[in-house]
């Protein structure tokens, strides 16, 4: 379905799956999820290898149905990318996150959002808009925002998603590089888009301690970053060993259950306020 205008999404269903009850109950109780007030934001910390302090969180989405009970995003973001509700839904989060950022520049916590991006966000010409909307609507610093975006997602860029990103960029926005490693991206793009950050996929510190390849690769997209001015941020980091190897290959930043699980915005402000330190 062809998206026209802002107020104006057209839906339809996925074809393959359509008969599917149950995904026929998700769509349909998706469509009022935001208006009943289903949906609701965690965070994860991202924590600065070094200092061992909170620099950032990703914001992640969650849905709770009275019938489905909780989905996890997994299942029901697929199902918003088909349907179109995605946009809603993504402009939904994008307001929520600034409207947290805002609250804790407020009282005095200094910390960046990052936000995920669907497919369909990124193709949609009102990105540009969308984004600064969320951000000007709290007078949010731009410095403090990041969109995530993955790589195949990136593969599939048009001359208007480019120059936005550019736009975003030169506002201050930061962009990173989600799941990296694991699409089909030529390093070409590092230099062609206005990117940031680069996100290993937690498949590669998964193993990283049995595993001399993953290790090989991990220190591999370290240095490259580092040669090109990016920061390094490793995902799913669940044991103190595998944060020990990261050490060495020099990523910047880490995320994963080890620090903490996505939690809500008041568990993040205790811990930035009482300064805690693994
Ligand atoms: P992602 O962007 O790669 O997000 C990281 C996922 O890894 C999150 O799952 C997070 O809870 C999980 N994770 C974090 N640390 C660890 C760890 O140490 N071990 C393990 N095993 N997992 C860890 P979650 O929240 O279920 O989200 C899954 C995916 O759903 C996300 O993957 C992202 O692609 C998508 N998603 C979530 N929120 C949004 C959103 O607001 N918009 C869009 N477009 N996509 C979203
Ligand atoms: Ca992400
Ligand atoms: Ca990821
Ligand atoms: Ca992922």
């Amino acid at each position: 379905a062809k998206l026209e205008g802002r107020n104006n999404y057209q839906f339809y269903s996925c074809a393959t799956h359509a008969e599917s009850p149950v995904r026929l109950t998700m769509e349909s109780q998706l469509y009022h999820a935001l208006e009943r007030n289903e949906m609701f934001l965690v965070y994860q910390p991202r924590v600065d290898v070094k200092s061992g302090r909170i620099v950032a969180v990703e914001v992640l989405l969650r849905w709770n149905n009275k019938d489905l009970g909780f989905v996890p995003p997994i299942s029901f973001i697929p199902v918003a990318e088909d349907t179109g509700l995605i946009l809603p839904i993504g402009d939904w989060v994008m307001h929520e996150a600034c409207r947290q950022c805002r609250l804790w520049t407020d009282a005095g916590l200094t910390l960046k959002v990052a936000v995920n991006l669907s497919a369909r966000q990124f193709k949609n010409k009102n990105l540009l808009r969308a984004t600064v909307s969320a951000i000007n609507a709290y007078g949010i610093d731009p410095g403090l925002f990041e969109l995530e975006i993955t790589e195949s997602i990136l593969m599939n860029h048009t001359e208007s998603s480019v120059a936005t990103l550019r736009q975003l960029s030169d506002m201050g926005v930061g962009i990173a590089i989600d799941d990296f490693g694991t699409g089909y991206s030529s390093l070409a793009y590092l230099k062609r888009f206005p990117v940031h950050a680069l996100k290993i996929d937690r498949s590669f510190i998964n193993e990283i301690t049995q595993e001399a390849e993953d290790l090989a690769i991990v220190r591999a997209i370290s240095s490259l970053a580092r040669s090109l001015h990016l920061k390094v941020i490793a995902e799913g980091v669940e044991t103190e060993a595998q944060l020990q190897f990261l050490q060495y290959p020099e990523c910047d930043e880490y995320q994963g259950y080890l620090f903490s699980k996505p939690t809500t915005a008041e568990k993040i402000s205790d811990m930035l306020s009482s300064g805690i330190v693994i």
